[in-house]
């Protein structure tokens, strides 16, 4: 018997490894690879097993990065079926499809831009001199229906007269519809079986809703091996969610294998700060200037724990009471899963919340916002001060843009930022010059921001709030192999930048554990 590790070896994202049983082939996730768009496109492409090969998948959570490729897995020679929790189950069916959208609008835009540069390029044959503005722009007209929409059918047709090659998306929104077929959802706390004499049992991991760890239990000729993967650890004491497991029942006590992520192996996150407060104080301070606030959210997770604390703090009238507008399609649809799923809160949420007969997401203040029309018509609403909840998280893409090149040039208004923003995004490029901005030797420059190819001056206050992370740190990984009840032979360590795994794995090893850092195609025997 033995686990092979296909993806998050060595790296953060690509999760997918092979439980062999001897009889059975489980995978354990099935996640994207994201990062350099070259890099991982083709990482994405190639599906390193042969799909026919494997019985069944078990997934521990939602995210793109553990189950963004299902799409890829189930549209060719598999047969298996997807087991997961209930509530990570009903999270895909919004996920799923809003990455097949992606996958989708990436191709779009790379033929777009290939197309446009193409065309340039003839042009400038044609003319014998550099192509200009003018004729630079009646080209981009004819390839766009708008100023923010492509005219996929115009590119295409250019595409095949000139003899381009098109780019395809990794998968559609169709093939993500037709992987929702595959993916069952079963509670916590209860064996399922997924392959010859082989069961899983998921245990709470408070990463987001629905995130599981995955004890699977091979029990053969008097023989019982038990594997259990965590996926990613939460962290413990976060609002909304239970914390992530620590007492496991009796039968499964006794671990073979321990593959635990890594992600921050080597560092110590400050406490679970008090968000309410930090919170308050942003709100308050905006509303006294006569602004807004924007924040730009995941959808999944953080939304709905900004959510959560506003209405604590509205409940308790610790701010002015104005309104908040959820301004995101998809977390609006994510938010509807939370409430469908309160055997997934904690105690705390259930006494302040479910107790009294009410919806920790839903109050008068709230109003989450659907068409496009009432999105546009709310960035440009100066009538009143108010809360914007919206996506993207590192705002790439999607309708922060626009509240944002409506609102950024305002010294009124703040843009607050709750998440990690990842290098060359507009996310962290606002970050860094808006936080830059009041340092010492700041010469008082106004910086620029270009947002959908326009530049705006950065005047609006960029304040930022840690704190969100979903993630365990060192100390909280290492409460789940010490702290719990559970008896560990052997620790895989995965899901790390190589320094995070080896300082992990070092720390385990003084205190007596047997560590192997997975790599890439490596394999753990058992
Ligand atoms: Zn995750």
């Amino acid at each position: 018997m033995d686990v092979t590790f296909y993806g998050a070896a060595g790296e953060v994202t690509g999760s997918m490894h092979v439980l062999d049983t001897g009889e059975d082939r489980i995978l354990f996730d099935c996640g994207m690879f994201q990062g350099r768009r070259k890099e991982s496109k083709e990482k994405n492409e190639t599906f390193a097993i042969d799909r026919s090969k494997i019985t069944n998948m078990v997934l521990s959570h939602a995210h793109i990065d553990h189950s963004g490729r299902i799409p890829v897995l189930t549209s060719r020679d598999f047969s298996g079926r997807i087991v997961t929790t209930r509530p990570t189950a009903d999270a895909l069916e919004y996920m799923l499809m809003d990455s097949g959208h992606i996958q989708e609008s990436d191709a779009q835009y790379l033929n777009y831009k290939s197309l446009r540069s193409f065309l340039y390029q003839l042009e400038q044959n044609n003319v014998k001199q550099k192509v200009s503005d003018r004729e630079k722009s009646d080209i981009k007209k004819m390839l766009k229906k708008n100023a923010f929409e492509l005219n996929n059918e115009a590119i295409h047709a250019l595409q095949k007269k000139h003899g381009l090659d098109i780019v395809t998306p990794l998968y559609t929104m169709d093939e993500a519809r037709q992987s929702l077929g595959f993916i069952d959802g079963y509670p916590f706390d209860y064996p399922i079986t997924i392959g010859k004499d082989t069961t899983v049992k998921f245990y709470v991991a408070g990463h987001i809703l629905g995130s599981a760890f995955s004890l699977v239990t091979v029990k053969r000729d008097d023989k019982t091996t038990r594997i259990l993967y965590t996926g990613d650890v939460g962290r413990f004491g976060k609002p909304i969610l239970r914390d992530p497991t620590l007492v496991f029942d009796e039968e499964d006590r006794d671990i073979d294998l321990l593959v635990i992520e890594s992600t921050y192996g080597d560092r110590e996150h400050e406490p679970v700060e008090d968000l309410g407060s930090r919170l308050k104080k942003v709100l308050i301070s905006t509303f006294e200037r006569g602004g807004s606030v924007i924040i730009p959210s995941f959808a999944f997770g953080r939304t709905q724990e900004l959510i959560y604390i506003l209405h604590e703090l509205y409940d308790k009238k610790e701010v002015p009471r104005r309104p908040i507008y959820v301004d995101s399609p998809l977390a609006s649809n994510l938010t509807k899963v939370f409430v469908e799923h309160p055997e997934a809160y904690d105690r705390d949420t259930h006494k302040a919340f479910l107790e009294k007969g009410e919806n920790p997401f839903q109050f008068d203040k709230i109003r989450f916002v659907q068409t496009v029309e009432e999105s546009m018509r709310l960035t440009q609403d100066k009538s009143s001060s108010h809360v914007v909840i919206s996506a993207s998280g590192m705002c790439e893409a999607g309708r922060i843009l626009h509240h944002l090149r409506y609102r950024i040039h305002d010294a009124k208004n703040t843009i607050l930022l709750v998440g990690y923003m990842a290098e060359n995004t507009l996310g962290r490029r606002i970050e860094d010059l808006g936080t830059k901005r009041n340092e010492p030797g700041d010469k008082g420059e106004i910086p620029e921001i270009k947002i959908l190819g326009k530049s705006y001056p950065l005047l609006a206050k960029v304040e930022k709030i840690g704190g969100f992370s979903a993630h365990a740190d060192k100390h909280e990984l290492e409460k789940i192999i010490t702290g719990s009840n559970l008896r560990i032979k052997k620790i895989g360590i995965v899901h790390g930048e190589a320094e995070q795994s080896a300082a992990f794995s070092k720390h385990l090893q003084s205190k007596g554990y047997e560590t192997i850092i997975a790599t890439p195609g490596g394999k753990i025997t058992l």
